[in-house]
């Protein structure tokens, strides 16, 4: 191949390298050791003396044009290579955003918190109970001896064999009060709020549900104290002045008991589907304490005297928020859930 010939081919060459690494390629393959110009250099000394330094000359020119070739293709190739990431890399502003979901606190968690800031305020400690518990202190000590008619009303899970009942899943939050009373000396104010169990289910009824149980301690503590505490409460709860009354009921860890009522949340009392068409909502049942569950927490019933109150969160909930099916709270149905999200 003349000398010539070589710069053409090697000249098409340079251009058509598409990458700087082809493109070094094509160096070695004219300008490397075993490249087509390094070849002709070494038969220069086979050549007639008068023809090497015309042929020399023109090897040194062919191989400098080369070289100048590929250093500016080199150039634009990099350049190339640099635009090709800036445009890759490029921010574009006008984009939209790409979403990000924040987690919520669930309805029921949220009406929790407010309870126990309510309470809290007002003095009461919060103190927790196990979930499994034993007969005696869901029943027992809170005056339900065995055979009470009153167990009837608790749909037990009772968990063992088949006649085993020492353990349950308990029913109610109350024996956490019994176990603060056996554990800490008067006075006392706590609520005790948590997952309470009880073979039922129905739009308003879960198998699992929440209650608060509250207790107070004191001298000379009863049922006006309570009545105070429980309006307070309501009223605070519902963020309105609502009507509050007692009905004479019956539990057997307090005596007197009563249930209460709050002014319907939804019609204030004008009577809707909520309430029944009463005005009222029956919200929980409460009491001053059996002296017998005083005494057998190893409390002297003659120097101390309390009330005790119960009810369930759920059902809270459900009027606060306005939703009908308790169901709803479980489901895990996020449409559902998020539409209660203040954060
Ligand atoms: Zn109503």
């Amino acid at each position: 191949m003349t000398i010539p010939n070589i710069e053409r081919a090697a000249l098409a060459d340079i251009n058509n390298a598409d990458t700087q690494s082809n493109l070094q390629l094509v160096r070695a393959k004219y300008l490397g050791r075993k490249g087509s110009l390094t070849q002709l250099r070494r038969g220069l000394k086979s050549l007639p003396v008068a023809a090497r330094a015309a042929q020399g000359r023109e090897i040194n020119v062919c191989a400098s044009n080369l070289s100048e070739a590929i250093e500016s293709r080199m150039a634009a190739l990099e350049q190339s290579a640099l635009d090709e990431n800036l445009s890759r890399e490029a921010l574009d502003v006008s984009l939209p955003g790409r979403h990000q979901s924040h987690g919520g606190l669930h309805p029921l968690t949220q009406v929790l918190h407010r309870i126990e800031d309510i309470f809290v305020g007002a003095g009461f400690d919060v103190v927790e109970g196990p979930e499994i518990e034993t007969d005696y202190y869901n029943f027992t000590a809170l005056n339900i001896p065995p055979d009470h008619p009153a167990r009837a009303m608790h749909d037990t899970f009772y968990l063992g064999d088949d006649g085993n009942t020492e353990f349950v899943l308990r029913t109610h939050t109350s024996p956490a009060q019994v176990r603060t009373m056996e554990a800490r000396e008067p006075p006392l104010r706590i609520i005790s709020p948590g997952r309470v169990y009880r073979r039922d289910s129905d739009i308003t009824h879960s198998p699992m549900f929440h209650q608060v149980e509250g207790l107070a301690i004191d001298r000379d503590l009863g049922l006006a104290h309570l009545k105070g505490v429980i309006s307070d409460f309501l009223n605070r709860f519902f963020e309105m002045p609502l009507a509050v009354r007692f009905r004479p009921s019956y539990f057997p860890f307090t005596e007197p008991s009563a249930e209460v009522d709050v002014q319907c949340v939804h019609c204030k009392g004008a009577g809707c589907r909520s309430c029944k068409y009463t005005g009222w909502l029956e919200v929980m049942g409460c009491g001053v304490v059996n002296p017998r569950v005083l005494h057998m927490s190893g409390i002297d019933s003659e120097a101390w005297s309390g009330y005790a109150f119960g009810f369930g969160v759920d059902r809270l909930a459900m009027l606060y928020f306005g939703v009908a099916d308790l169901r709803q709270f479980y489901a895990g149905d996020l449409d559902f859930l998020t539409q209660f999200d203040r954060l």
